[in-house]
């Protein structure tokens, strides 16, 4: 049977009972494929799963005071159906109050100069949002392992940087990127995305698969070209393009075993980030 709790007491009541290790998936509902594979490899490899939905609006721009946050997706009925399909355990889904009694936190977890570059750089205070949240849901429900999508490629980096220097006594388990059919990645933003503006949209993809055979050929990446494809993409506005370090997330000039391609687009007033992992003769 599948818990639903909405308040911090009754998520340690749950906990409190669930035998063996814990595998906690932190995410922020309507609920997708790429959610569905972190779930399924928490369950696989321990015994017990929380799934945490919140839409946490510390990592929204002005904390929340915003027409992202007010139009984020929410469907917990759907998500809870979902969840419950996929033998969860625990589904923690506390209103903001819970989370944040008496208001903002006067106490963050702060993601540094890992958290200023790329997102950061267009959404300030984004990552330490981030931080914040997944520290007290590290705290709350004190899994074994907990899981990220490598889709958000620089939140997964702050992650496994937060967890060593702050000594969480968690392993970080990255999960691959889930596309759909056409290669667009798995997002819950994608429902805001019109069928027209999803098919432009996929110019992202696209122009990140280049780069990856290239890559994979041993031809110079030419990221300038790509950075024009997206810039001059019909309805695409380009944020960023940049090939980087995954674990330190600077930008690199050669590309090494394990270097990523990241990028950032607005299509139909929709924000979508996607990346690639660059391997040279694979
Ligand atoms: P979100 O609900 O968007 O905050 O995402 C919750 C978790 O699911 C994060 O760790 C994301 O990186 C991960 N995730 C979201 N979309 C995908 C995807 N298409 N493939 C793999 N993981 C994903």
């Amino acid at each position: 049977m599948t818990v639903l709790a909405r308040s911090v007491a009754q998520l340690r009541s749950a906990i409190a009972d669930l035998p063996g290790s814990v595998g906690l998936v932190p995410t922020m509902g309507a609920l997708h494929e790429g959610h569905a594979r972190l779930v399924s490899l928490a369950a696989q490899e321990n015994t017990s799963v929380v799934v945490s939905v919140f839409v946490n609006p510390l990592q929204f721009t002005d904390l929340g005071d915003c027409d992202d946050f007010r139009n984020y997706p929410r469907d917990l009925d759907a998500d809870f159906a979902l969840l419950e399909n996929l033998g969860v355990d625990v589904v923690f889904a506390p209103t903001t109050d819970e989370m944040y009694p008496g208001g903002l936190p006067q106490v963050w977890v702060r993601s540094g100069e890992m958290g200023e570059r790329l997102e950061g750089a267009s959404r300030p205070g984004h990552f330490d949002g981030v931080t914040t949240v997944v520290a007290k849901l590290f705290q709350l429900t004190q899994p074994d392992r907990a899981y990220f999508g490598e889709k958000d490629a620089q939140q997964l980096a702050i992650i496994q940087r937060m967890v060593a220097d702050l000594n969480f006594p968690v392993a970080v388990r990255p999960v691959p990127i889930i596309r759909g059919e056409d290669g667009l990645a798995e997002s819950s933003r994608n429902q805001h995305l019109s069928a027209e503006a999803r098919e432009q949209a996929l110019v992202l993809p696209h122009v990140l698969a280049e780069l990856q055979e290239r890559a994979a050929a041993g031809v110079p990446l030419d990221i300038k070209g790509a950075r024009r494809m997206l810039r001059t993409a019909e309805g695409v506005e380009l944020d960023h393009l940049e090939v980087i370090d995954p674990a330190t997330l600077l930008p690199v000039e050669e590309v090494g075993e394990g270097a990523l391609a990241v990028a950032a687009i607005h299509v139909g007033g929709t924000r979508l980030i996607d990346n690639v992992r660059l391997v040279p003769g694979a």
